[in-house]
């Protein structure tokens, strides 16, 4: 096995990689760091997805489809399960959803670019349940 050390070309923070693990990642393989090759991933797909970030104020950072939230499928297939949430976003919107995905803190590097934007309730009950018709 062989690593490789550097500087991230995009944050700047050093890095080992395993390169057998990740060279065949082009953004690797050009010198990114394996956390922000994650996170573009998590950019683009916010932007060209109908998945919105949801950005709380500790930088947790999740995805909702804000224009279908509520799927019906089967429940092993749903983030968290299909546990119901509650999103109020700063810009007044609330979306309740089953399908809530978590991918990670945001790391310092992209906290300026990425502010908070929303906090969410955990919902749970059977009576939200069936308010919610599920
Ligand atoms: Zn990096």
């Amino acid at each position: 096995m062989t690593t490789r050390e550097g500087n991230c070309k995009t944050c700047g923070k050093p890095f080992t990689e395993r390169s057998d693990n990740y060279i065949h990642i082009p953004e690797i393989a050009e010198g990114d760091c394996f956390s922000c090759y994650h996170w573009k991933k998590v950019w683009t797909s916010v932007e060209n997805d109908d998945f919105e970030s949801v950005i709380t104020e500790d930088f947790e950072h999740h995805t909702v489809n804000v224009q279908h939230p509520m799927s019906s499928d089967p429940r092993s297939w749903l983030g968290y399960s299909g546990q119901l949430w509650t999103i109020q976003f700063y810009d007044g919107r609330e979306v309740r959803t089953n399908n809530l995905w978590r991918q990670g803190n945001i790391p310092e590097f992209w906290r300026e670019s990425h502010p908070p934007n929303a906090r969410f309730a955990y919902t749970t009950g059977e009576k939200v349940a069936k308010k919610l018709e599920l």
